[in-house]
């Protein structure tokens, strides 16, 4: 179901004209209200009126996490307190918090464009919605819960944590929906074949999963053990929460809902546009949002875009899951490694499990990357040739893939830390 087709099937000239509309009123309402636009306006001698077509964009000044942390709390708000009703916080896992705010009418659009997500993910009105991202200052939690009763859905406000008690809420509530993390739903699925449960007598249909990176790969084992169909979806505090885009039923992409963000993908390096349907980094503007609009927000998520026709009907550009983060890759020996590129291969060989992690070491001058990899208990106390040979195969496909040799250590099952929320995938020990 399309849950707004008025505007999600739009043509691209209707679309075109709403979105110039649109930014130039963000941009006149920056300008007045937020003294750190006005001074980036000034420095760049830009007027709000020059801004005539939606080319115009590229004159504008990017926004970084950065610049929200020096702004520290509110110093990016648009409107003052007292229009404020709710404000969130990103983790903050290195320093500095960024505080987002939201006024009556953001939370009114968040909750219509999460409803989007969900609809385009197969939700409707008579789902039984079990929301296990975590509650709080994380925008998860919250963003999916309205939009999930905006549908008419039956929320089930569980958050994270606690795996047995939500299987066994999964049980007896007739939960038809999952919601949390990727990683947290392969924990949940290893936890239901560990109690005994038949996945079958479970109600669960689908399953929309979001806040971190995840592989296709992934995906299908998530799809098999749970007997769900998967979407992927995407958001981030800093622009809005979950509900900036979401993948429809096709699986093929996430439709970016871009009659309130206006996309770019950009060189890391150069800042300069990629080719279209090259991978870069994503660069949203907001159109809509009155607390806290952000001009060319860097999200340091690298993707690309697909702007072939969906077979859905929605017409907004779909982006590729996010393969990475510009501040996640590692760079070693010389080279870009991402922590996909390794899931991607480990879940392609029989008997290692989907638990990982990445342990970046100097020895001396040079840089070693290991890579832990669970394996099945028959593996683990298989004789020693079988698991060299094991070891052998993982080291052989990884350095194809990367194109640096890499250590491979084999761990008994579960000696991974778990995740409730987002997976530590990497350890980098070394010291710039
Ligand atoms: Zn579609």
């Amino acid at each position: 179901m399309i849950w707004e087709p008025e505007y999600e099937t739009l043509s691209r000239e209707e679309l075109e004209q709403l979105q110039l509309e649109r930014l130039q009123s963000t941009v006149n309402r920056v300008y007045m209200n937020v003294p750190f636009y006005r001074r980036k306006f000034d420095e760049l001698g830009i007027d709000p009126e020059d801004i005539k077509s939606l080319d115009d964009l590229k004159r504008l000044p990017f926004t970084t996490k950065e610049d929200m942390r020096e702004n520290y709390p509110y110093g990016m708000f648009a409107v003052p307190l007292r229009e404020i009703v709710r404000i969130h916080a990103s983790s903050g896992t290195t320093g500095m918090p960024t505080v987002v705010g939201y006024t009556k009418g953001d939370l009114k659009t968040w909750s219509n464009l999460v409803a989007r997500i969900l609809a385009a993910g197969g939700v409707t009105k008579d789902d039984v919605i079990q929301i296990s991202f975590g509650y709080g200052l994380f925008t998860g939690g919250f963003g999916i819960h309205y939009g999930a009763e905006r549908i008419g859905a039956s929320v089930i406000p569980i958050s994270s944590g606690n795996t047995r008690r939500q299987i066994k809420i999964m049980q007896d509530f007739r939960t038809t929906t999952l919601v949390c993390t990727p990683s947290y739903a392969l924990v949940i699925a290893d936890t239901i074949y560990e109690m005994g449960i038949n996945v079958n007598s479970l109600s669960l249909k689908y399953g929309l999963f979001g806040a971190e990176p995840w592989s296709e790969a992934m995906r299908q084992e998530i799809q098999e053990k749970l007997k769900i169909i998967a979407t992927d979806n995407y958001g981030l505090s800093e622009v809005m929460g979950p509900g900036v885009a979401g993948e429809c039923l096709k699986q093929n992409g996430l439709h970016i809902n871009e009659d309130h963000f206006l996309v770019e993908v950009i060189d890391p390096e150069t800042l300069e546009p990629v080719k279209p349907g090259d991978v870069g980094e994503l660069v949203i503007t907001t159109l809509t949002k009155e607390a806290f609009p952000v001009i060319r927000f860097r999200t340091r998520d690298l993707t690309r875009l697909i702007t072939e026709p969906c077979e859905c009907g929605r017409t907004f550009v779909r982006m590729s899951r996010v393969m990475g983060r510009t501040d996640d890759m590692l760079i070693v020996k010389g080279v870009n490694v991402f922590p996909s590129q390794i899931e991607a291969v480990l879940f392609e060989i029989e008997g290692t499990e989907p638990h990982y992690q990445i342990v970046v070491e100097r020895k001396g001058r040079l840089d070693e990357i290991t890579v832990l990899v669970e394996v099945s208990e028959e593996i683990f106390f298989d004789e020693m040739k079988k698991q060299q040979e094991l070891i052998d195969t993982i080291k052989k496909r990884l350095s194809a893939e990367l194109g640096i040799s890499v250590e491979v250590k084999l761990v008994e099952k579960k000696t991974l830390e778990r995740s409730e929320g987002k997976a530590k995938r990497v350890i980098d020990k070394r010291r710039f």
